[in-house]
């Protein structure tokens, strides 16, 4: 079996995220969306909620699984026969760091990262521009999916 996982924060998860994890669905047997667990950055979901909206919107694809991970990448992926990590690059500026990521994790471990590039549609978006963006009342119901629109506003919403 082929098997891939998709790293990140997901906080909340893009449009430009579920097209990454669309398209290494479609060449993986098995993607597994893995939801960093960083206590130190602060989040606006839980890595429960990020993982209950990613199940949601992940389902269509019928294999993918969704799960947090903290500590090393490459541990996770030794400890689940996972090969490959899959990554979107939107711009030069992911192009330096994700470098040495994929560096650092093939010498650490011999994890292979492949590299999508992104869609074009969504080479601006990221978790962080959404919720600056909804923070202030613009209209963001074209870069996440309506599941998750309807739990943003709901959040922002609250004091
Ligand atoms: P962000 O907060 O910038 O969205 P994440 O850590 O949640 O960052 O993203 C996880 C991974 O998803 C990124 O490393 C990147 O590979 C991919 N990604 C995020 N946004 C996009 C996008 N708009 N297009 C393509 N890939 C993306």
């Amino acid at each position: 079996m082929r098997r891939a996982v998709c790293p990140g924060s997901f906080d909340p998860v893009t449009l430009g995220h579920l097209d990454i994890v669309e398209r290494a669905s479609k060449i993986y047997d098995e993607v597994t969306v893995a939801v960093l667990v960083n206590k130190k950055k602060s989040s606006l979901f839980t890595v429960e909620e990020r993982m209950a909206l990613l199940a949601e919107v992940t389902e269509v694809y019928g294999n993918v699984k969704v799960d947090s991970f903290h500590g090393l990448l490459v541990d996770y992926c030794r400890e689940r026969d996972i090969p490959v990590i899959v990554k979107g690059l939107r711009a030069i500026s992911d192009f330096d760091y994700e470098l040495q990521m994929a560096q650092m994790n093939h010498g650490l471990a011999g994890v292979e990262t492949m590299f999508m590039t992104t869609n074009p549609l969504y080479s601006f978006l990221s978790s962080s521009l959404v919720k600056e963006v909804a923070t202030y009342g613009g209209d963001v119901s074209g870069l996440v999916p309506e599941r998750v629109l309807a739990s943003l506003t709901e959040r922002l919403a609250s004091p």
